[in-house]
């Protein structure tokens, strides 16, 4: 197989393959997959690889999650958590629609967001959600990299969130995909950062109908449960039609609940 289409089939193996497929502003990546099944375009001169530098060893991934992941709410009530934002078109709807049902929410933010849409980040903590940092750039390989490549990812995600909201406590941190190492949950530590994933993945960022968003989340649901949303990535109506739903059903069955 050649290279390219090799790199997009394997772009789409993990799109299928993790939780948290789409990183924040990349819509493209979706399309990416067809491109796999098309005939390549022959090119004349593939270039020697050994002129290309060696890329940077990763750590291979555990084959279980580390140990001190946060996936329960703390209590008998349900919590809410919205990764990948703030996006200007979606964060506004889900801030008004919890604002509204006076609940709150965890906000997994990603830095370049948080840089550019600091008026949504100080919206979030002004109206009481709690922050969970969720990497710099959507970095899905983030915990297989040097401890110092992480350390510097995590702290220019916290800059961003404290530049936008200065003196926010940034109590979570979220690896892209839940591709967590143990490397990774100690330096969010030594960051003052505790792990959060989540019990509840309805895959909305694969753009389900909102029906089968409400149907996989109420049937997944339990006292106690961390149910992981977007709020950015790409089309979320069809997330926030769901929540118009989820979010009294859960509060009358459950309650809704920071996160403790
Ligand atoms: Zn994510």
């Amino acid at each position: 197989m050649r290279p390219r289409a090799a790199l997009a089939l394997a772009v789409g193996l993990v799109l299928l393959l993790t939780g948290c497929g789409e990183p924040g502003k990349t819509p493209s990546r979706v399309a990416a997959p067809p491109a796999a099944s098309a005939t390549p375009t022959p090119k004349p001169k593939p270039r020697p690889s050994r002129t290309t530098p060696p890329k940077p060893q990763l750590r291979p991934l555990p084959k279980n999650l580390p140990a001190g992941l946060h996936r329960h709410s703390g209590d008998r009530g349900v919590a809410l958590t919205f990764d990948d934002g703030p996006n200007p078109r979606w964060t506004p709807q889900i801030l008004d629609q919890l604002r509204a049902a006076h609940v709150t929410a965890t906000f997994c933010l990603i830095g370049q967001q948080a840089r550019r849409y600091p008026q949504l980040v100080a919206r979030i903590v002004r109206e009481g959600h709690q922050l969970c940092n969720h990497s710099w750039r959507h970095d899905m390989n983030l915990g297989r990299r040097p401890v110092a490549d992480i350390r510097a990812d995590l702290v220019r995600t916290n800059q961003a969130i404290r530049a936008a909201a200065p003196n926010a406590k940034i109590t979570w941190f979220r690896q892209p995909g839940g591709r967590w190492t143990a490397e990774e949950v100690a330096v969010a530590g030594q960051l003052g950062m505790r792990p959060l994933h989540w019990s509840v993945d309805p895959q909305d960022w694969d753009r389900p109908p909102a029906k089968a968003i409400i149907k996989r989340v109420e049937s997944a649901s339990r006292p106690g449960s961390v149910v992981l949303m977007h709020d950015a990535g790409g089309d979320r109506s069809q997330t926030m039609a769901a929540c118009r739903t989820l979010i009294p059903d859960l509060r009358r069955r459950y309650g809704i609940t920071q996160l403790r």
